[in-house]
């Protein structure tokens, strides 16, 4: 668990664990050769990768970005995957029950983003979080109804249409404020309606980026993931992104880097992109 502070607000980034997925579709184009130097995948070709999701305490608000993978996959999809399902104890373990929160945000609704959005009970499917309202890309919700043959496995309904049905869920139409300090930004690339979560307090910025740069491995702008249904897309917001990011110091939150859930990213004397760690 690591903490930090933004201006008057208190980061706390939680992990549901470890997954993993096929280096290859994680690294796009780039060659073996080169992304095997950043991390050693097993003799699957799997790389190990974090989920990353992190409180923040604003005074007034508990709010809890992205829900990880949850406990209800199926056993299919936990043979390719895995279901480490740990965000609850390490909520837990930083000082969080599911009570506390009362906001929570999913960039969009692929399942390792927003498996901990709902549990199962019996037969039935309940807010993990009781009081939290929470909040998605309207966009993204409709395509998860009649997504591609290529992405169908990356939703379940159960992760939230159960939420939308009661009004738990409210859908959100692009950029807007969620409560003071804390807003979304939607970055197409990965998927058509994918948000960043932007955090402000005090003149400080964090930005829970997402999938548009998953890991501090892929700041290069051409190191996009197979994943991406937009990847040139991904590339010119990665550009969007920078040019506010970076003069601007920004700490940038990575949703699936294993090492670091967080760091200052910064041209190095090189030209290249990397992320400064935190103390
Ligand atoms: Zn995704």
């Amino acid at each position: 668990m690591q903490r930090l502070q933004i201006g008057d607000f208190e980061l706390t980034a939680v992990t549901d664990g470890i997954y993993h997925l096929d280096g290859g579709a994680f690294f796009g184009v780039v060659p073996k050769s080169l992304w095997q130097k950043k991390v050693t995948p097993d003799e699957r070709n799997l790389v190990a990768l974090g989920l990353n999701s992190v409180v923040v305490r604003t005074g007034d608000h508990t709010v809890l970005i992205e829900t990880g993978i949850g406990n209800k996959l199926a056993e299919r999809l936990i043979k390719i995957f895995g279901q480490p399902a740990k965000l609850l104890d390490n909520l837990s373990a930083a000082g969080f029950a599911p009570e506390d929160i009362d906001i929570v945000i999913n960039t969009h609704l692929h399942f390792d983003h927003c498996g901990w959005n709902t549990m199962r009970q019996g037969d039935k499917v309940i807010p993990t979080f009781p009081r939290a309202k929470y909040y998605a890309p309207e966009g993204e919700w409709e395509y998860g109804r009649h997504p591609s043959e290529r992405d169908a496995i990356s939703y379940i309904s159960d992760n939230y249409d159960p939420l939308v049905a009661t009004g738990q869920m409210q859908l959100l139409r692009g950029d807007q404020e969620i409560v003071p300090g804390i807003s979304v930004k939607v970055f197409p690339g990965h998927t058509r309606n994918m948000q960043a979560v932007i955090v402000q307090s005090g003149g400080q910025t964090a930005c829970y980026i997402s999938d548009l740069i998953p890991t501090s491995w892929h700041l290069d702008l051409t190191w996009v993931m197979s994943y991406d249904l937009f990847p040139l897309e991904t590339m010119e917001n990665r550009k969007r992104y920078y040019a506010q990011a970076l003069p601007e110091k920004w700490l940038t939150m990575f949703t699936h880097d294993p090492n670091i859930p967080w760091g200052y990213v910064e041209k190095d004397d090189r030209g290249k992109m990397v992320a400064k760690q935190t103390t």
